[in-house]
């Protein structure tokens, strides 16, 4: 089985809000690079990147000039082709463009050496377990009014879930007591027993992160995200040793090696990976190994559709990110059933894209 042919294509997708209908902004779409990769035995893989901005033009092109690399290639032999296309690119790594088009040939490939051993991905990568927790996350933002942060709240609530994310760092110039405020207004419409995250986005120093994280220690949270700059790991660390709260973080990070400064740090409770940033299915693995050597849950980032996957297979997956917004893309996705998303045994990462959406969607 060798690698045939390959397409590249750019969508807007929309950013609806579909968990509590409660988008950040209408109309507002997030541009994509879908990637199909072809074998001569007619198999083909799937992949997926994006954070490209106004530049994704330029992401297309790298999955592309990649892609290209892979054509006559062993598609079972994924690590031989991440290190041709890490020579072929020179010095354009290792992080930003060059990762982010990697990652979607990475996961293409992995598509294709489940569909050629007619194993889904989880199991194929450890098969931990068949379903995993998830938490609705993308609706119970910032942005919002207290108001609406409780009625949407009391929404993923009906709708089963039984872990939610919300955020502080409101926008504006709030106080202490206006970040409290919102975090306890969100827990209470939920209740005590569902588990709530709450994301900062890097938007905090660390003496704040310690100040606003434990004057909301009661509140319970099951972790505090990114509560300051990614890659101050030492500055993370003393929030994650002054905080009973579980600090999680990693999603900023590109590739492995910095993973190992965060953890050796003990910057973090709980690992976050994203997927293209880390470079794809490979890398993420290898992250969730180092992270189990530590004794480290680890947590996934968007994409649940894929990132399932992941988490199902390691003895540390804690619980899937269920961001929604890429979900159109798909026939059908993984179904959640008691806070729990259920994995198939559909070859690869069981994945087929809606032509009709794709079409709707390319730009
Ligand atoms: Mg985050």
């Amino acid at each position: 089985m060798k690698i045939a042919s390959f397409e590249a294509t750019t969508l807007n997708v929309p950013e609806d809000e579909p968990l509590a209908n409660m988008p950040e902004e209408k109309g507002r779409t997030r541009p994509v690079v879908i990637l199909r990769l072809r074998t001569d035995n007619g198999i083909e893989g799937l992949g997926v990147t994006f954070y490209g901005g106004k530049v994704t033009g330029s992401l297309r092109v790298a999955v592309e000039e990649l892609a290209a690399f892979t054509v006559g290639e062993d598609p079972m032999r994924i690590e031989a082709i991440i290190a041709k296309l890490r020579a072929a690119a020179d010095s354009a790594g290792p992080g930003g463009i060059f990762t982010l088009a990697l990652s979607a040939i990475d996961v293409a490939l992995w598509d294709i050496k489940g569909k050629a051993l007619d194993q889904p991905l989880w199991k194929l990568l450890g098969g931990h377990r068949d379903r995993v927790p998830t938490y609705a996350s993308g609706a119970l933002r910032r942005g919002l009014t207290d108001d609406q942060a409780q009625q949407a709240a009391r929404t993923l609530v009906e709708k089963g879930f039984r872990e939610m994310k919300t955020q502080m760092a409101l926008p504006g110039n709030p106080t202490p007591e206006d970040e409290m405020r919102r975090v306890r207004m969100v827990r209470e419409a939920i209740g005590p027993d569902i588990k709530l995250m709450c994301d900062i986005n890097q938007r905090w120093r660390p003496e704040q992160a310690i100040d606003i994280g434990s004057r909301v220690e009661d509140v319970g949270l099951f972790w505090l995200e990114d509560v300051t700059t990614a890659d101050d790991y030492q500055g993370l660390a003393r929030v994650t040793a002054a905080l009973n709260t579980p600090i999680a973080g990693g999603e900023y990070l590109w590739g492995i090696a910095p993973f190992r400064q965060m953890i050796e740090a003990r910057s973090v409770d709980i690992v976050m990976v994203d997927i293209a940033r880390a470079g794809g299915v490979t890398p993420w693995m290898k992250i969730a190994g180092m992270a189990e050597a530590f004794n480290l849950p680890i947590v996934s980032h968007v994409m649940p559709e894929i990132l399932v996957h992941v988490v199902a297979a390691c003895p540390n997956g804690l619980t899937v990110e269920y961001m929604p917004r890429m979900l159109a893309l798909y026939e059908e996705t993984p179904p959640i059933e008691n806070g729990e998303l259920v994995l198939s045994d559909k070859p690869g990462l069981g994945l087929k894209f809606d032509e009709k959406a794709i079409a709707a969607f390319t730009a």
